[in-house]
């Protein structure tokens, strides 16, 4: 059968597939230490799933308004109005399937032929593939770990073309946990309106960061700035609700409008009970976030700390988000029984088969010499996959 040109531009998202394989092997009852999937490992708040329950109960289990029930969109409102300080009227916003289904939404409206993307890498993996299935073309923008993967002012001006339409901003950051801190944001808004671009600001992690660190969204900058960007956000990781799939995006109103004429023609509603569950996620989820950061930040600590002392292995403290990102450039220097290591996934093959640890290489996020490890797992499995790693890296030669 012929498929559609853009079916063939893209490729399954590896952190799901990887996540996937390594639940499958345990599944098989093969004892794996899984570093691969990007989700909270915490339950569902009670308040949440008490809402849910009583939206079946109630009978609230119908279609909804395509782009989100009210009753959500004015929390999302309030929420970015007591939190941020932005103005969103409800028109200004739309809830979608998560914030990958926000992010494709805001891709299929903005994007076409010849339209430039700027994403800063490392980046997330979806990034680069909604583009691609849009017909537009990534440009990755490459940041330093010297300098925390800071975005520079000349950096960026260098990948602006004419065709440039849009660039995205990842703060904290997946993979690298990396936080923008204002001035970086004002460089980039000071692009972004000299040359009429769209922001694209995924502020999924805002909520999950580290030893004083602050989120700062770029649509705070001001109003011109604001009228530029796209806020996407979503209940998956600071409510531990990744299978609800709830995520929103709030920006200019022609902009959310298209999209939601989108959505309506697509998937119509997100489910009416996880609706239901976000606004009470939102309203009332503050203190158990607080909570899973504290315990977040225990074991980022000690992740890195030890891969810090492992052989040929540097990490980044990052301070946000709950991945580390290890540079593992030291260990292609060494080989193993078959030969030697000479890019990240292969490392991450080796540590699969040889330690029963599972790690998500850096080659989908836009980097060889690195790999990511999320550490939203409990502390044991943390410490005896840290064991099992830094044996295997030790048997290296
Ligand atoms: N943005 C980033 C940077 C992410 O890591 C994720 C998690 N996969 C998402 C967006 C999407 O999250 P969700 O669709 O679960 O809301
Ligand atoms: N955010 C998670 C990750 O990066 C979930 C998987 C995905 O949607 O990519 O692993």
């Amino acid at each position: 059968m012929k498929l559609a040109a853009r079916a063939g531009r893209i490729v399954p998202s590896p952190t799901l597939s990887i996540a996937a394989t390594a639940k499958a092997m345990v599944a098989q009852g093969i004892d794996i230490i899984d570093f691969a999937s990007g989700e909270p490992d915490w339950d569902t708040p009670e308040s949440v799933k008490a809402a849910a329950e009583a939206a079946i109960r109630s009978g609230f289990t119908k279609y909804t308004a395509s782009a989100g029930i009210e009753e959500l969109k004015r929390a999302i409102a309030e929420k970015l109005a007591v939190e941020q300080g932005l103005r969103y009227d409800t028109s200004q916003i739309l809830v979608s399937c998560g914030a990958k289904h926000s992010l494709y939404n805001l891709a299929e409206a903005l994007l076409e032929a010849g339209d430039e993307v700027i994403i800063p890498a490392p980046f997330w993996v979806s990034y680069r593939d909604q583009v691609l299935l849009n017909d537009a073309t990534p440009v990755l923008l490459h940041t330093s770990e010297a300098d925390g993967y800071a975005v520079s002012h000349t950096g960026l001006e260098a990948c602006v073309t004419p065709r440039t339409k849009a660039m995205i901003v990842n703060s904290p950051g997946n993979p690298t946990g990396a936080t923008y801190d204002r001035a970086t944001l004002e460089g980039i808004a000071d692009v972004a309106l000299r040359h009429d671009l769209v922001i694209i600001s995924d502020e999924i992690y805002e909520k999950i960061l580290y030893d004083g660190a602050r989120h700062w969204s770029i649509a705070t900058l001001g109003p011109d700035v604001a009228a530029r960007t796209v806020v996407v956000n979503g209940v998956s990781k600071a409510y531990a609700m990744t299978g609800w799939r709830i995520g929103y995006a709030a920006g200019p109103k022609d902009l959310i409008t298209a999209m939601a004429n989108i959505q309506s023609q697509s998937t119509s509603n997100p489910s009416s009970i996880s609706q239901k569950a976000a606004v009470a996620a939102l309203q009332g989820g503050g203190a158990f976030t607080q909570r899973m950061v504290v315990e977040f930040d225990r074991r980022r600590r000690l992740m890195v700390e030890r891969l810090n002392k492992m052989p040929g292995v540097s990490c980044r403290m990052p301070s946000g988000a709950f991945y580390a990102f290890p540079n593992i450039a030291g260990v292609f220097t060494r080989r193993h029984q078959r030969g030697p290591i000479t890019s990240a996934a292969e490392l991450a093959a080796y540590l699969l088969t040889e330690a029963r640890v599972a790690v998500v290489p850096g080659e989908p996020f836009g980097s060889s010499s690195h790999l990511r490890l999320s550490y939203a797992t409990g502390i044991e499995v943390i410490a005896r996959g840290l064991d099992r790693m830094e044996a295997a890296l030790r048997q290296l030669t």
